[in-house]
C-alpha cells in the first residue's frame, strides 16, 4: 500500500509533485495539499486540498493527521509547527534545515562556517550600524531582508550615500543583513537531491537569466568552462553533505568574472531552474524529490538533451481570468500551463521547455525557438 503525501503549498511546484506522485502509486496512494486558494494547481491535478493559510497551525496539524509524510513547495512554512509534528509523521526537508535556510543571515553563516564560498556579509542592527559597515564593502552594496524575501523583493542595491536612509526605511522593522555586491558574469544553479539515507546526486549545472528579479529562462547545460561546472557541482554536493536535509534542493550560485563560484541562496525544495528536467533528463526533479523523501534509491540525473526553459509570466497590463492558451505542436517544444484561475502581472502561469531532440547542441537555436514559442502565446480576458 502506498503512503499518503501531504504537501504544504499547492501551486505549480505542488502540482508537478502531485503529477509525479500519481505515476508511482505503489509508493504514494494519495496526495493532500494545504493551500489558501481554492482550485489551486495541485488540486486541479488531482490532489485533495485543505483550504487554509500556509501558517495556519490547526490546518498543518490536520494535514499531518491525514498524511504519512509531509513535504513543502514553499520555504515559508512554520518550522516550529513542523518540528512539533515530527513524532507522528515524517517531515522532509527537516524543520531544522528549513529554519537555517529561512533566515538568510543564518544560512550564509552556516555555509561560511562549513567552508562553502559565499559573498562577504555582515548583520545590520541599526541605521548607524549600516553607515558604519558600508565601507567594509564599498558601493554598490546589497541590503537584504533576512526573512520572507522572494524574487528580489527583499533586496535593495545601495549605490551611494544618499540612498542609505530610503534603503533602511524600506525594510521597516525587519531584520537585515548587508552583502558585498558580486559583479557576476553568470547566475547558475544546481538541482541536488539527498535521500533520507544520505545518498546524494547533483544534476548538471544550468544557467539562469533573470528579468526584473524573476527567472526568465534556464539554459541546460550552463555555457561555462567544464572546470567551472565541475567546481559548482562539487560545491553543491558539499552543501548537501553539510545540510543534512532530505529532498531536492535548488542551489543558486554566481560565477564571478574570474570564474569563481559563490553560493547565493539555497531553496529547500524543487526549483524553477529544474523544470527542464521534465523532458530533458533521465529523471525529473519532481520524481527525484519523491524518491528522496521516501528513502528510495535516487535515479539518474543525466541530461539526455540540451534544453531551454522559458517561464510564462502574466502580462504586466492585465489581471483576471484568461482564456486557455495553446501552442502549435512542434517537435521538441513542450508547453506546461499551471491552470491558475487568474493572471496577475509577472505571475508564473506556465513554462515552455525546448528540448534539443536532434542533439544539435546549438543553444542559440534553442533560445530562438523558445522566444518564438513564448511570443506566440497571447493572453486574452475570459468572458
Ligand atoms: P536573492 O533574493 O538573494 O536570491 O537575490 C535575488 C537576485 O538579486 C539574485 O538572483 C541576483 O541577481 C541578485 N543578487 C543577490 N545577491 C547579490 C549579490 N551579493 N551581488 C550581486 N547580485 C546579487
Amino acid at each position: 500500500m502506498g503512503k499518503v503525501l501531504g504537501i504544504i503549498g499547492g501551486g505549480q511546484l505542488g502540482m508537478m509533485l502531485t503529477e509525479a506522485a500519481m505515476k508511482m502509486p505503489e509508493h504514494i496512494s494519495n496526495v493532500i495539499v494545504l493551500d489558501p486558494s481554492r482550485e489551486c494547481p495541485a488540486a486541479k491535478a488531482g490532489a485533495k486540498q485543505i483550504v487554509a493559510d500556509f501558517k495556519d497551525k490547526n490546518a498543518i496539524v490536520e494535514l499531518s493527521l491525514q498524511s504519512d509524510m509531509i513535504t513543502y513547495e514553499i520555504e515559508s512554512g512554520d518550522s516550529e509547527v513542523l518540528e512539533s509534528l515530527k513524532s507522528s509523521v515524517s517531515v522532509n526537508p527537516s524543520p531544522a534545515t528549513l529554519r537555517t535556510i529561512q533566515d538568510k543571515l543564518m544560512q550564509k553563516t552556516f555555509l561560511n562556517e562549513n567552508k562553502i564560498p559565499v559573498s562577504d556579509f555582515v548583520t545590520i542592527e541599526s541605521i548607524s550600524d549600516l553607515r558604519k559597515k558600508i565601507p567594509l564593502f564599498g558601493y554598490p552594496v546589497l541590503l537584504k531582508a533576512r526573512r520572507d524575501a522572494y524574487d528580489g523583493r527583499g533586496n535593495f542595491r545601495i549605490e551611494n550615500e544618499s540612498q542609505i536612509e530610503s534603503a533602511y526605511a524600506l525594510f521597516g522593522k525587519r531584520q537585515m543583513m548587508l552583502e558585498k555586491f558580486v559583479d557576476f558574469k553568470m547566475e547558475v544553479s544546481v538541482i541536488a537531491a539527498r535521500n533520507t539515507v544520505g545518498e546524494i546526486v547533483t544534476y548538471p549545472l544550468v544557467e539562469n537569466i533573470h528579468k526584473d528579479n524573476i527567472l526568465e529562462m534556464t539554459i541546460a547545460p550552463a555555457r561555462v568552462d567544464p572546470k567551472v561546472a565541475q567546481g559548482a557541482e562539487h560545491i553543491a554536493r558539499k552543501t548537501m553533505e553539510v545540510l543534512h536535509g532530505a529532498g531536492v534542493f535548488g542551489i543558486e550560485m554566481f560565477v564571478t568574472q574570474d570564474d569563481r563560484v559563490l553560493v547565493n541562496e539555497i531553496a529547500p525544495r524543487v526549483h524553477n531552474s529544474g523544470h527542464h528536467t521534465l523532458e530533458s533528463s533521465d529523471t525529473s526533479q519532481f520524481k527525484q524529490h519523491l524518491l528522496a523523501i521516501l528513502g528510495l534509491p535516487l535515479e539518474s540525473v543525466r541530461l539526455r538533451h540540451y534544453a531551454v526553459m522559458r517561464n510564462i509570466l502574466g502580462p504586466k497590463d492585465f489581471s483576471g481570468r484568461y482564456k486557455s492558451v495553446t501552442l502549435a505542436p512542434k517537435n521538441g517544444v513542450f508547453l506546461k500551463m499551471y491552470n491558475k484561475v487568474e493572471s496577475k502581472p509577472q505571475r508564473k502561469l506556465g513554462h515552455i521547455n525546448v528540448i534539443d531532440v536532434d542533439d544539435t547542441k546549438d543553444i542559440n537555436m534553442l533560445l530562438k525557438k523558445a522566444e518564438e514559442a513564448r511570443n506566440s502565446i497571447k493572453f486574452e480576458q475570459a468572458d
